[in-house]
């Protein structure tokens, strides 16, 4: 079913609200898109806290980042949210935000990557650590961009997280998540010790990812 542009601007406010109840975008921090069409992105705007968002406060910009239509102006972060619209023409939502746990590891410089809980490997694999960028600056969407090719979802280096997906359900939820992941790894370093999935296990999981992936598909 296609969403009108009407119905963009709700799931922006809701998965805003969202975000910032559970303390993943304190402050005005934080960041969403969804691609209306090939030429048109649906982004959330700047100074606005993502818990007090109006339908009428998102900004359309172009593809090129030009401001297209609304009262107030586009996310800092804009160029990255059309980095990765540019890079993968089949994701239609990115968010951007600081989740405490998960942005801890993306501070200490420790990527995501430990194949310890099966059901997270399958959904995400592992969540690479890009290389610090400057926020708001062309900076941080080149260090993004070999990451984002491959992943859906990636630490930035000194600063958070970013998750992409085919709507802004699964976007939101890929970066749920990550979070959720990150409380587990705290964990398995407070009990000071982690049992990896052998390399036997992972390609399990991997074929099972495959055939689940399959029945999804519609018949
Ligand atoms: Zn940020």
């Amino acid at each position: 079913m296609v969403k009108s542009d009407a119905e963009h601007r709700a799931d922006l406010v809701k998965y805003g609200r969202l975000l910032f109840e559970r303390g993943f975008c304190p402050a005005t921090s934080g960041n969403l898109s969804v691609r209306l069409d090939d030429c048109r992105v649906l982004i959330t705007p700047t100074g606005v806290s993502k818990g007090d968002m109006k339908p009428e406060d998102m900004v359309v910009i172009s593809m090129d980042g030009k401001h297209r239509f609304g009262r107030r102006n586009a996310s800092s972060e804009k160029g990255m949210h059309l980095l990765i619209y540019r890079l993968r023409p089949e994701v239609r939502a990115v968010v951007h935000a600081h989740p405490p746990k998960a942005t801890a590891f993306a501070c200490a410089g420790i990527a995501l990557d430990q194949p310890i809980a099966s059901e997270f490997s399958m959904a995400l694999g592992t969540v690479p650590l890009a290389r610090y960028g400057t926020p708001g600056t062309p900076d941080l969407a080149a260090a993004l961009e070999q990451l984002m090719i491959k992943h859906d979802a990636v630490l930035m280096g000194n600063h958070g997280v970013v998750t992409c997906g085919k709507d802004i359900f699964e976007a939101h939820g890929k970066l749920e998540l990550v979070e959720h992941f990150a409380e587990i790894v705290q964990g398995t370093l407070l009990a000071g010790r982690q049992a990896e999935l052998s390399p036997e296990e992972l390609k399990k999981l991997n074929a099972a990812v495959l055939r689940y992936k399959n029945e999804l598909k519609p018949r």
